[in-house]
């Protein structure tokens, strides 16, 4: 099947683009990497009128360290080039994440502010993100606002973003002292995507033995968007036992079920994942 007609517009600065979802009617798309709203085109899952393609645009590319430590990445930097930047080598979650997800020719096209203004309830990246406690800077033609990243999504394919605001950088703050992290998922086999998968980033702020003081757990595949699963952070901050946190990974979600795996399956299973995560994490030495 191939995608209906539509108009194509390639925005050659971020005002140029900013200023054409400026007059943009509800049909327009701005297109990224391509690699989430081209399949679902030529489904027909989507049918936009329009495409600002605002691929090209080197000023959105790229990953700089800001003054406070933290990690400002431009939206448009592909998950390859952020994989090959040593920025990012003291985010361990994201160098274990990244390879994992797709294959080279999506890691080479796919960007991060693609995965996050995609808002797939099965994406790998936007769950990682959750518990490193992203921010999401977006810019229109009327100015610019961040958005914490656990405000940003709304439920499947819907994020707070206006229809004329384009995401301009993930900024993540600095990773210091004890943190250790992990990622753990079971992939739908035919497509790679999460089944149910859990981040995990757990530390200590004494540093050296004690209880964890810091827990932050994301989760994807199983409810309508990726969540932090606040019940399971507090059980493991308060017990240190991961079975116990993991018992509470799906507290006030209404959990997906489909022809892959069905409500009570999904949800064993993403238990499973979250124990397995923390259980690596606690392993996990830096
Ligand atoms: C074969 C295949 C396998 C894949 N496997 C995985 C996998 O295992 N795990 C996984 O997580 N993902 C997977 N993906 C999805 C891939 O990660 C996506 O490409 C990526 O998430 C979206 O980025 P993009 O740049 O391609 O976005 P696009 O497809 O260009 O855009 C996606 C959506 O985001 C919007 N958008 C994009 N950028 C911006 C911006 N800067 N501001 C505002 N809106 C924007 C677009 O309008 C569109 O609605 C796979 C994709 C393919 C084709």
């Amino acid at each position: 099947m191939t995608s209906l007609a539509f108009d194509y517009r390639r925005a050659d600065s971020v005002d140029q683009a900013l200023a054409l979802l400026a007059e943009a009617d509800p049909g327009t798309k701005v297109l990224a990497g391509g690699h989430s709203l081209l399949p679902i085109m030529k489904t027909r899952l989507a049918r936009p009128d329009r495409l600002i393609d605002i691929g090209r645009l080197n000023e959105l590319r790229g990953v700089n360290r800001l003054g406070d430590g933290g990690l400002s990445i431009g939206a448009l930097t592909t998950y390859s080039e952020l994989l090959a930047n040593p920025a990012i080598t003291v985010y361990g979650l994201l160098a274990d994440v990244l390879p994992t997800i797709g294959d080279v020719q999506v890691r080479n096209r796919g960007t991060i502010g693609g995965a996050v203004a995609h808002v797939d309830p099965a994406a790998d990246l936007p769950a990682c993100l959750l518990v490193l406690d992203a921010e999401v800077v977006v810019r229109s033609a009327r100015g610019g606002r961040t958005i914490a990243l656990t405000s940003f999504f709304e439920g499947a394919f819907n994020s707070v973003l206006l229809p004329d605001e384009l995401i301009t950088e993930i900024r993540l703050p600095a990773a210091s002292g004890d943190y250790r992290s992990a990622y753990r998922a079971q992939e739908q086999p035919a497509s790679g995507y999460a089944l149910a998968g859990a981040a995990v980033v757990i530390g200590r702020s004494t540093g050296g033995g004690g209880r964890f003081d810091r827990a932050a757990i994301g989760i994807t595949g199983v409810g309508e968007c990726p969540y932090r699963a606040s019940a399971a952070e507090q059980e493991f901050l308060s017990s240190g036992d991961p079975a116990a946190a993991a018992a509470h990974a799906t507290d006030g979600v209404l959990v997906a079920s489909d022809i892959h795996a069905d409500r009570e399956y999904r949800t064993a299973l993403i238990r499973v994942q979250v124990r397995r995560a923390l259980e690596a994490a606690i392993e996990r030495v830096g």
